[in-house]
C-alpha cells in the first residue's frame, strides 16, 4: 500500500509519518531526510541540493524522482511505503503515478495535516533553535510557504481529482492525539494497523 503524508513545512508530517509507518508496518520514506543524508555524505546529488534547500526552493523534479524510484525498488518497499515530502509538485505526482502504474499499483490514500500559518511559523522557529537545520530560518520558512502554496498544494488537488481517498486531519494539539486521529481516520477507511 502506497500512502502519502501531506502538509505544509512545520506541520509535523515527518513526526507523524514515522509513527504511522510503524503502526502500519511499512517503511517511512522521507524525501527531505534522504536529501539531507545526500548532503551529509557530500554526494553529487547532495552538492546540487544543498544551496537550493538552504534557500527554501525545490530540488529539480528529475533528481528527486530518480532518488525515490530507486528507494521504491528496495526489497523492504515491496509491501508499500509511507511517503513524506514526495510528491511535492504535480510533475512529481505524475511521475509517481506512472512509476506505480508500471507495477499495477496506485496511491491508496493521502493524509493531509492541517495547521494554520501562525502555528507553522512558531514551530519552525522553535525547531531552528533545537535541531539547527540550515533551512529553518525566517527567510527560509517564508520561501518554503510560498513554494508550498504554489507548487505543492496542487498535488492534493491532483489526488482529489483522481478520486484518491484523502483524510484531512487537524494537525494542532498533542503529538499522540494527532497520531490517534490519523489512525482512526485510516481504520475508518478500512486500512488495518499492524496488530503485533
Ligand atoms: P519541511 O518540514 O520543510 O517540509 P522537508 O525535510 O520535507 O522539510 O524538506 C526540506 C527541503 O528539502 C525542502 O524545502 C526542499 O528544498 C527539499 N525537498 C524535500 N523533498 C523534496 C521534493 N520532493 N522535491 C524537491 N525538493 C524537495
Amino acid at each position: 500500500m502506497i500512502a502519502l503524508m501531506f502538509g505544509p513545512p512545520g506541520s509535523g508530517k515527518g513526526t507523524q509519518a514515522s509513527r504511522v509507518a510503524v503502526r502500519l508496518g511499512i517503511p517511512h520514506v522521507a524525501a527531505g531526510d534522504m536529501l539531507r543524508s545526500e548532503v551529509a555524505r557530500d554526494t553529487a546529488l547532495g552538492r546540487e541540493a544543498k544551496p537550493i534547500m538552504d534557500a527554501g526552493g525545490l530540488v529539480p523534479d528529475d533528481l528527486v524522482v530518480r532518488m525515490i524510484e530507486s528507494r521504491l525498488d528496495q526489497p523492504d518497499a515491496a509491501n508499500g511505503v509511507l511517503l513524506d515530502g514526495f510528491p511535492r509538485t504535480v510533475p512529481q505526482a505524475l511521475a509517481l503515478d506512472a512509476m506505480l502504474a508500471a507495477r499495477n499499483d496506485r496511491v491508496a490514500w493521502v493524509v493531509s495535516l492541517e495547521v494554520p500559518d501562525d502555528e507553522l511559523k512558531t514551530r519552525i522557529l522553535k525547531r531552528a533553535t533545537t535541531e539547527g537545520r540550515s533551512d529553518d530560518t525566517a527567510e527560509g520558512l517564508a520561501q518554503r510557504l510560498i513554494v508550498y502554496r504554489q507548487d505543492t498544494a496542487p498535488v492534493l488537488e491532483h489526488y482529489r481529482g483522481a478520486g484518491t481517498r484523502i483524510a484531512a486531519i487537524n494537525g494542532v494539539g498533542d503529538i499522540d492525539a494527532i497520531t490517534e486521529r490519523i489512525m482512526q481516520a485510516l481504520s475508518h477507511d478500512g486500512v488495518a494497523a499492524r496488530t503485533a
